[in-house]
């Protein structure tokens, strides 16, 4: 590539990331890598935990496929189930672990007949209405699942809609229908309810279930769920994994009152220098971003002006070295992603998906 730009990922990183969410739950994870790894690399990433993840888990029977091909044997588990009935051969013969959200997919299931081969994994929807079974339809799927598995193929799990919000009551109802559905039917297997939010706040359900199964994403990549709650505690023990970084490809001086991009966005107030940086918004980092912070020759500055399709503009006012070719971090190990994501009102999630024409290097 002769565009200078790239995506470190610092594989070391994020098995540490992985580690200190199986710490704080004490208790198995399921490494969350679909997306391409929240835009990371999904097989590099599963490589680098292979050797201490519990098992993963995916969106779709292509990302499982892309796992097995790549030698994964640990357990994965797809997240929105199967989509269609012809499906279930497959992930059958991949032995992957299946979510199931509605009755229809029930009835397929033992359709099918691959039911007792598989580990299920019965989705309540406790309060998110996204994906899941009331608890009513719960207890007939279970029922109706007993009848043509063992029990210990079939576990339970739900999902949060608020765990980013630490003021929010709603994860501590979720929780409780959740437990209360389990005392129901008399469940006390093996269940998963935490993602990252939810482990690095400790809403864990109560000890009696055979396990907890944590489901880790955004945290393995060292970025924060928390939106808008800085938590320095969390910043500490994670590490970003990701490093963006371009090139200055031009220096420029402008007077005050000049202005800078499309829409002239920035003006200056007095004579000024600025660079032009080999990343925009077509290599995933964010157009709405206003004033975020970025890092030219080892000292912190800011995005200024818009940010167009293949660049954008720096603020070199108090950067003496910068020149043509100068490296510029837009984030990763010195600028916090989350910081990025705050300036363009969204969350690193979404700027770590979206990364791309860029060369990734691993490390
Ligand atoms: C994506 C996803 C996760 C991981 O969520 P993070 O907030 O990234 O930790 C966990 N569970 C389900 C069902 C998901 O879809």
């Amino acid at each position: 590539m002769t565009r200078p730009i790239k995506a470190q990922i610092n594989l070391a990183a994020l098995k540490h990331n992985y580690q200190l969410a199986k710490q704080l739950n004490a208790g198995p994870a399921l490494a969350v890598i679909k997306a391409n790894a929240y835009g990371h690399g999904a097989v590099a990433c599963a490589q680098a935990v292979a050797d201490v993840a519990d098992g993963y888990a995916v969106a779709s029977l292509e990302e499982a496929r892309q796992l097995r091909e790549a030698g994964i044997t640990q357990p994965i588990l797809l997240l929105e189930g199967f989509f269609a009935k012809d499906e279930l051969a497959e992930i059958s013969k991949l032995d992957c672990w299946l979510v199931i959200h509605a009755l229809w997919q029930v009835d397929a299931l033992i359709d099918a007949g691959v039911g007792q081969s598989l580990q299920l994994w019965l989705k309540v929807d406790t309060g998110m209405h996204r994906l899941g079974l009331s608890p009513e339809d719960a207890t007939v799927a279970y029922s109706r699942l007993k009848t043509i598995t063992t029990p210990s193929h079939i576990k339970l799990m739900t999902h949060f809609a608020n765990a980013d919000d630490l003021s929010a009551e709603d994860t501590k109802s979720q929780l409780q229908v959740f437990e209360q559905l389990c005392d129901a039917i008399g469940f006390e297997g093996e269940v998963s309810v935490a993602n990252s939010a939810a482990i690095l706040s400790r809403q864990q359900p109560r000890q009696m279930f055979l396990s907890h199964w944590a489901r880790p994403g955004l945290m393995l990549y060292g970025a924060n769920p928390f939106y808008g709650q800085r938590s320095p505690s969390v910043e500490l023990a994670l590490k970003a994994v990701m490093t963006l970084s371009a090139n200055i490809i031009a220096v420029r001086t402008i007077s005050a009152g000049e202005s800078i991009g499309y829409g002239s966005l920035y003006t200056a107030k007095k004579t000024m220098c600025i660079g032009v940086v080999s990343c925009g918004y077509a290599d995933g980092y964010p157009r709405t971003a206003i004033d975020a912070p970025a890092m030219v020759a080892g000292q912190m500055t800011k995005v200024i002006g818009r940010v167009s399709m293949d660049m954008l503009f720096v603020d070199l006012q108090d950067i003496d070295s910068a020149e043509v070719g100068t490296e510029v971090e837009l984030w990763g190990a010195n600028v916090s992603v989350d910081a990025v994501a705050d300036a363009a009102n969204t969350l690193a999630y979404e700027l770590l998906c979206n990364v791309k024409r860029v060369q990734f290097i691993y490390t």
